[in-house]
Order: structure tokens, then C-alpha cells, then sequence
């Protein structure tokens, strides 16, 4: 490989929310920024997370010289303790991500050695040939970084997750200043997030959101109970505040609201008001209008603290009528059937519930197409990748940078796998990994394969047929009747289980006696089984056949 030439190798979050996962590649050096993971929807059934596939990190692991993180949401950090297994790493990153990075290594076995390096804002640090500046940008979680990476090739900048909300930047928090002056010196590619690209306009402000939560709190008749995630934790902190400026009391539900909280606290980075926190278990003492209950389950992840409420069998908290629950958080597409029918349980428990297309009490954390175009002003790149979007949102934001000034042949659109080259004055196309999501249940890979996830769903759609035959070895003659079993077929109506059994059993005696001497006798017995059982149930079924001998 060429001195001056830069490989980027996306590994996760270009074609898909979530699992980021970026590798810069050198003639001898190779950092990896960001390692997440992601929360599957219905086309992994029985699957928790899906790893992004790091094969070739893996392959390469001599070269590795550490991992970069922007800032700790899951889809960002989620996926290190699973490489972490394979190898000892050096990990870059700011304290908060890191204080969750060792609370998931705590949960992991068989992790190697992870050595921490502290990154400050503004302070740079060098990891094999890059050099790092970690810039600061706004998002929904505390200390979220970009970075300006000097590489071989010329300066690249990663955005990481971001928007900008001046309201907030204008209480002296972080500006765009950085991105301008790399600007002024020259961007050879920008990297940024896409997750908003198709939304116009800009996000609403963090301090437009804490004036919704100041009228809620003021109006309050009864306990109000705030759905968001505990990440959160500007958010978690702000309402604390007007909690304790109106005399009111917060409890915390869930446990990462609690490890969150924690983490940001024994950090510096939230602060608590005194006299205002109180146990979950405590909130009986106080008036309804009093109390505020922080929750997780924004989601309605399962088993989370909200959808336990929800259903009623929260061990410490039960909703009444004159409850009012808040959902502080967009609805993540995959999530919206279980988030309505959790918002349906908690309006069958006669509680009341606001959420974000009514009021305003949640913005997003991703910049919408204006701030998008900022970063592409600041920057000037010559060369753009957009990242951390699916298709559609990456397409957008490569046409948003050809509207911003970048050359179109310069902004490229690639997914997961497809490796670009880059020197000082040419963007091309390299090799097309064939890459796999990993799914992992409980912190384990299970078995993703196209080929049994293709099973799970014929099983899912279609049930399952168990057939025995017993036979005379010789003759072949069954010694018995043939033994049919059926779980999960959806019959047609009218049809009865136990009569479509017995002409099963029927159907087979034939096949056995007129088919009973062939060589492939099983194969037929599993395709006509599933004739026979399509003609009364919607689809046809997995068989599996038993032919004894
Ligand atoms: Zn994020």
C-alpha cells in the first residue's frame, strides 16, 4: 500500500441506524473509530443485538493500534467487549463513554485487558501515523466529540453524531469554529452523520424543550412519570432543576436510569439538586402533584421499567388515573408497534399520556438537513462520505454536499463493506468486503446464517410437521402407524386438527406403499407431507421425516 494512502473501510452504519463502525487503514497503521452495535427489528427473530462483522480488523489485528470513540451511546460502544475478546485493546476515549465501557466489561466474560487513554476536548493525541483533535459538537448524550484526523493523505473530519442548537451553544457550551478554521486550512474528506438528512430545517433547541417540561411541571395535578432514554443526561439534569426550583421531588426507574445517572454523577458531569432525588419506593410519602418519576422504557424495550408498569406487574410502582406519563423521545422505527401498545396499557390504567407530535418535549439529537449544510460549509471538503444513515438517508446527504459546493464525482454514497482509497487528489473505489451482521443473544454470537434465519422464519410463518415411520427392514412394510405431529399450523377454519392427523397418517400409509422401495424415500416422504398438509393449512410446512430403517 502506497505511503500516502488512505483506506476507509466502513464496517457498520452506512446502509443502516446503528452498529457505527469505521476503520482508517495505512501502509502501516489502522485505527478503528467507534465499535456499536445494534437492536434488531422482526427479520432476526429471538435475536437481541446484531454485532457489526469486524473480519477484516480481525485479520489485521497487528496493525490495529486502537479504538476512537466519538461518545457512549450503544451504537457506538456496544460492540467493543465482543472484540475486546479477541485481543487487548487501546481505547481513546472521553471519561463518560468509558465509565460505560467498563460497566459492560463488567458484564462480559472472557474480555482481554482494555487500556483506557483519556481524550480531552481540543487536546490532541496521536495513535500510530493519525493524528487525533477531538472537537466537541452537540448531541443527546454528554461529551460528544468529532474528530479532525491528520492522516497521510491530508486531513480528514469525523462528525461523529451531531446538531447544533445555538440557544444552548450561546450558553457558552461549544461552537462550529473548529470546523472552520480545519476549513481554512483545508478538508481533504468530511464524514458526517445522516441520520436527519431528509428532515428540512433545523432541530428545535434543548432550551425550547426545557420551557415544554418548566409548563408541564408548573401545571401538574397529579404524578408525572418522563419517559426518555438515560442517556440522556443534560435532559435528566434539567428537569431535576425545575423540579427543585418548584419544590417537587424525583424518583428513578430502570436500571440504566440508575447506572447512567450514577456514572454521570460520580463523574461530575450531572448535577444533582439537593433534597430533590428520592427512592422509587418512598413516592407514597409525597402529594401526586410533587412527584416526578424519570423512567426507562422510552422504547418499550421489553422487560423495561415502563412497559412493566404499563402491564402492571412493576414490583414498586403502579400507574392511577390521575397519572400523567410523558414520552420524552421519538419513536424509533421498528419500536412503534410495541410503543403503542404500551401507551395502551397505560391509558387502559386510566393514566393520561403526552408524547412529541403533541408537544413539544423531545428534539433529536441528529442535525436536520440545515445543520447538515453547516458542517458541509465550515468544512469544504474536497472529497464527502456520508455516514450513520440508511440508504436513503446517506443519498440525501451526498446531494446536500453537491448543493453545498463539494463536486459530485467527489461525494460518494457507499454501504457497509465497500473499501475507498484516498490520496491527496483522488477518491476511488476499493475491494467490496462481503460482510454479515453478527447476532448475539445474552453477549453470545448465535448461528446468523442466511440459511437458519431462513428456517426460523418458515417455522414462524408456515409450523412444523414431526413424521416416524417404522418399517420392516426387509420389506419395508410399516410395523405401526405412522406417527404425525403438528405445532404452530394455521388451519384453515372449519378444519379439525385431529381429521387432518388421521389423513396424514392415511396419505403416508400410501406414499409407503407405493413409494416405500426407493432410494429417496424420505425425500418423498417430506414433500408429500407438505402437499398433503398445504391443501389444509396456509402454507406448507417444515417436515421432518424419521424413517426407521
Ligand atoms: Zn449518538
Amino acid at each position: 500500500m502506497q505511503k500516502d494512502k488512505l483506506k476507509v473501510i466502513p464496517l457498520g452504519g452506512l446502509g443502516e441506524i446503528g452498529m457505527n463502525a469505521m476503520a482508517l487503514e495505512t501502509h502501516g497503521d489502522m485505527v478503528l473509530i467507534d465499535c456499536g452495535l445494534q437492536f434488531p427489528d422482526a427479520s432476526y427473530p429471538g435475536v437481541e443485538v446484531l454485532v457489526p462483522d469486524l473480519s477484516y480488523v480481525l485479520e489485521r489485528l497487528d496493525k490495529l493500534r486502537g479504538i476512537i470513540v466519538t461518545h457512549g451511546h450503544d451504537d457506538h460502544i456496544g460492540a467493543i467487549p465482543f472484540l475486546l475478546r479477541e485481543k487487548e485493546l487501546d481505547i481513546y476515549s472521553t471519561p463518560f463513554p468509558r465509565g460505560l465501557i467498563e460497566q459492560k466489561l463488567a458484564e462480559f466474560s472472557g474480555v482481554k485487558e482494555a487500556r483506557f487513554h483519556t481524550v480531552e476536548p481540543r487536546k490532541k493525541f496521536s495513535v500510530g501515523c493519525f493524528n487525533f483533535d477531538p472537537i466537541p459538537v452537540q448531541h443527546s448524550i454528554i461529551e460528544a466529540l468529532a474528530f479532525a484526523i491528520e492522516t497521510p493523505a491530508g486531513t480528514v473530519i469525523h462528525s461523529g453524531d451531531f446538531k447544533h442548537d445555538p440557544k444552548e451553544a450561546s450558553r457558552g457550551e461549544i461552537t462550529f469554529q473548529a470546523f472552520h478554521e480545519y476549513g481554512d486550512k483545508g478538508v481533504l474528506l468530511l464524514m458526517s452523520d445522516s441520520t436527519n438528512a431528509e428532515r428540512e430545517g433545523h432541530t428545535l433547541s434543548e432550551v425550547d424543550i426545557e420551557k415544554s417540561f418548566e409548563k408541564i411541571l408548573t401545571n401538574q395535578t397529579g404524578r408525572l412519570i418522563i419517559a426518555l432514554f438515560a442517556s440522556n443526561i443534560r435532559r435528566l439534569e434539567r428537569i431535576m432543576a425545575i423540579a427543585k426550583k418548584q419544590g417537587k421531588k424525583v424518583a428513578l426507574m430502570g436500571r440504566s436510569m440508575h447506572s447512567y445517572t450514577r456514572i454521570a454523577f460520580e463523574q461530575n458531569s450531572l448535577t444533582i439538586p439537593e433534597d430533590t432525588l428520592i427512592p422509587i419506593e418512598n413516592v407514597g410519602k409525597y402529594r401526586d402533584d410533587q412527584v416526578i418519576v424519570l423512567s426507562t422504557g422510552s422504547q418499550a424495550e421489553p422487560r423495561s421499567a415502563l412497559v412493566r408498569v404499563a402491564e402492571g406487574i412493576h414490583k414498586d410502582f403502579e400507574i392511577r388515573k390521575t397519572d400523567t406519563v410523558v414520552m420524552s423521545s421519538r419513536f424509533i422505527p421498528g419500536n412503534e408497534r410495541a410503543i403503542t401498545r404500551m401507551i395502551d396499557n397505560l391509558y387502559r390504567s386510566g393514566a393520561d399520556v403526552l408524547y412529541e407530535s403533541v408537544h413539544q418535549i423531545h428534539v433529536s439529537g441528529h442535525g436536520f438537513q440545515e445543520e447538515l449544510m453547516m458542517m458541509l460549509k465550515a468544512t469544504r471538503p474536497k472529497f464527502f462520505i456520508p455516514i450513520h444513515g440508511e440508504f436513503r438517508h446517506l443519498s440525501k446527504h451526498a446531494k446536500l454536499a453537491v448543493g453545498s459546493g463539494v463536486k459530485e464525482e467527489n461525494s460518494v454514497v457507499v454501504e457497509d463493506g465497500q473499501v475507498i482509497e484516498i490520496t491527496a487528489d483522488e477518491i476511488k473505489l476499493g475491494e467490496k468486503l462481503e460482510i454479515v451482521k453478527l447476532p448475539a443473544v445474552e453477549n453470545l454470537y448465535v448461528d446468523g446464517s442466511p440459511e437458519a434465519l431462513k428456517q426460523k422464519h418458515a417455522l414462524a410463518k408456515a409450523g412444523i410437521v414431526f413424521v416416524a415411520l417404522f418399517r420392516n427392514p426387509r420389506t419395508h412394510q410399516l410395523l405401526s402407524d405412522p406417527i404425525v405431529c403438528v405445532q404452530g399450523l394455521l388451519l384453515y377454519h372449519g378444519s379439525d386438527e385431529q381429521e387432518v392427523i388421521a389423513g396424514a397418517k392415511k396419505k403416508l400409509i400410501a406414499v409407503n406403499a407405493d413409494y416405500g422401495d426407493r432410494e429417496d424415500f424420505e425425500e418423498i416422504v417430506k414433500l408429500e407431507t407438505r402437499r398433503y398438509f398445504r391443501r389444509h393449512a396456509s402454507y406448507k410446512p417444515v417436515v421432518i421425516p424419521v424413517v426407521i430403517p
